[in-house]
C-alpha cells in the first residue's frame, strides 16, 4: 500500500509584492546628495551639480564643511555658483 500523503502547501509566504524600491531613477530624487554639509539639494549632473576637487573646494569652503570621499566632491548647482562667485575673487588678485 503506497499512501502518500501529500504535504501541499499551497500558500507559502512566496515574495511578497511589497519590497520597497530604493533605488527609483526618478529625475526627482537624485543619487548624490551634495557635498556641503548642511545643503540638502541633489549633486546630479541631472539637476545641474558639478563634481569639483576637493583642494578647490577647501578654497572656499571649511574642510569641515564638507562631505564625502575622494579627490573630487560633487556639490549643487546653487553651491557651484557660491563656489565660482569665491573663485573669481580669488583670481581677480592676480598673483
Ligand atoms: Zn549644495
Amino acid at each position: 500500500m503506497g499512501f502518500k500523503s501529500k504535504a501541499r502547501r499551497a500558500k507559502e509566504a512566496d515574495g511578497t509584492s511589497s519590497t520597497k524600491k530604493r533605488r527609483g531613477r526618478d529625475l526627482e530624487d537624485g543619487e548624490k546628495p551634495c557635498a556641503v554639509k548642511g545643503c540638502d539639494n541633489w549633486a546630479d549632473k541631472s539637476h545641474g551639480g558639478r563634481s569639483i576637487a576637493f583642494d578647490n573646494l577647501a578654497d572656499v569652503w571649511d574642510e569641515d564643511d564638507l562631505v564625502g570621499e575622494g579627490r573630487r566632491l560633487a556639490i549643487c548647482k546653487p553651491c557651484y555658483r557660491h563656489y565660482k562667485k569665491e573663485k573669481k575673487e580669488d583670481e581677480s588678485q592676480t598673483w
